[in-house]
């Protein structure tokens, strides 16, 4: 079978012959339909995500069952599923009774991502998954049961995996983390393939207005697509935390999202907030908080916090994504840049890059 293999950081993935090994007790083999290219790939490829190579990046998987290891309940072969990495959870430990699977602690995901490497190269190295414990750049891969949701057989592939990481990490976080309230307002830094899921997700909970932020004017006028009020240039804008308060009547917005990896955005995105307003860090942003003071938590009662994949209940978010996707309700086609062949992948990977489209997926 073949994989595209990150020999190097930095450097094009190399698409050739791999093996692959059964799967163990709890884990499953996948024959992979449709994987989306997605930032956190870009991220592990360059390098700027912890992990050893060689690897296989790819996360954002939809396929069928095809084998299953002993102990495997959750699926049978045949069974169209998206992968990703999210915890679907045991079902018996407290965070599980108490409604947050994604919080398990019953089923060690990191762990999983560490044994990782199902897949063997031509010179007997066993490739690591990258950005992930999924390892979907290939025409097969193994994972974790817990990491599986059973999607309806006549969702069209293409569109099912963006349900396995984008749609389900920016929808999540407002419905399940922050849950927006009707007529509350929302600014959302950065327009990406995660942002504007942060902004369909807002636009269906009833927020208004819903304010894109970010540097490229083209993202922003594709945002209101997804039900982006108003847009806010950063890169031109001069004062942006003064035009989302003119927006918001004078206030400030209730609700933040980052969805970049930056901590200036993180930084201007807070002082976008209204009193009592609340920011949640989705995007990874690699830097320390030292210039938050304890002091404006008091003052404001703002809340900082974060969303883990959209805090997502895997087997029930994302049948109810694609159930919302077939009425109509939430936009996947319009996520779609290109569809491209496993050989191709360095052109889908560099098209991303050059920051121009939200999502290029490559088909089998
Ligand atoms: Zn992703
Ligand atoms: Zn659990």
């Amino acid at each position: 079978m073949k994989a595209a293999i990150c020999y190097e950081a930095g450097k094009p993935l190399v698409v050739d012959e791999v093996t692959l090994d059964a799967p163990e007790k709890g884990e499953v083999k996948i024959r992979v339909s449709a994987v989306a290219v997605c930032h956190s790939d870009l991220h592990a490829i360059k390098g700027e995500l912890p992990g050893k190579l060689p690897g296989v990046p790819g996360h954002e998987v939809a396929g069928y069952v095809e084998e299953i290891g002993e102990g495997v309940t959750q699926v049978k072969p045949g069974d169209p599923i998206v992968a990703s990495c999210v915890n679907a959870g045991c079902g018996h430990c407290y965070y599980c009774n108490v409604g947050l699977r994604h919080m398990c602690t019953g089923i060690d995901m990191r762990a999983i991502f560490e044994k990782g490497g199902h897949h063997i190269d031509k010179n007997g190295t066993r490739l690591r998954p990258m950005a992930g414990p999924v390892g979907g750049f290939a025409e097969y891969t193994v994972v974790s049961q817990y990491q599986l949701a059973i999607i309806p057989d006549d969702l069209p592939m293409d569109r099912a995996c963006l349900l396995a990481c984008g749609v389900m990490t920016g929808f999540g976080a407002v419905h399940n983390r922050a849950q927006v309230k009707p007529m509350s307002s929302v600014i959302v830094m950065g327009a990406g393939g995660v942002g504007m899921n942060v902004i369909q997700g807002s636009a269906h909970a009833g927020a208004y207005p819903i304010i894109a932020v970010d540097i490229r004017d083209d993202k922003l006028e594709m945002a209101k697509i997804f039900g982006a009020t108003h847009g806010i240039n950063t890169a031109k804008e001069k004062d942006p935390v003064e035009a989302v308060r003119k927006l918001t009547s004078g206030r400030g917005a209730d609700y933040g999202f980052l969805t970049v990896g930056s901590m200036e955005a993180l930084r201007t995105g807070f002082n976008m907030l209204g009193r009592r307003g609340m920011f949640v860090v989705i995007g990874i942003a690699m830097g320390d908080m030292k210039d938050f003071r304890a002091g404006e938590f008091i003052g404001s009662e703002k809340i900082l916090t974060g969303s883990m994949m959209g805090s997502t209940r895997l087997d029930i978010d994302v049948a109810r994504y694609a159930e919302l996707y077939q009425a109509g309700q939430l936009k996947l086609d319009e996520l779609i840049a290109g569809h491209y062949p496993l050989d191709k992948i360095n052109e889908a990977i560099a098209s991303l890059d050059s920051g121009a489209v939200l999502r290029n997926i490559i088909m089998f």
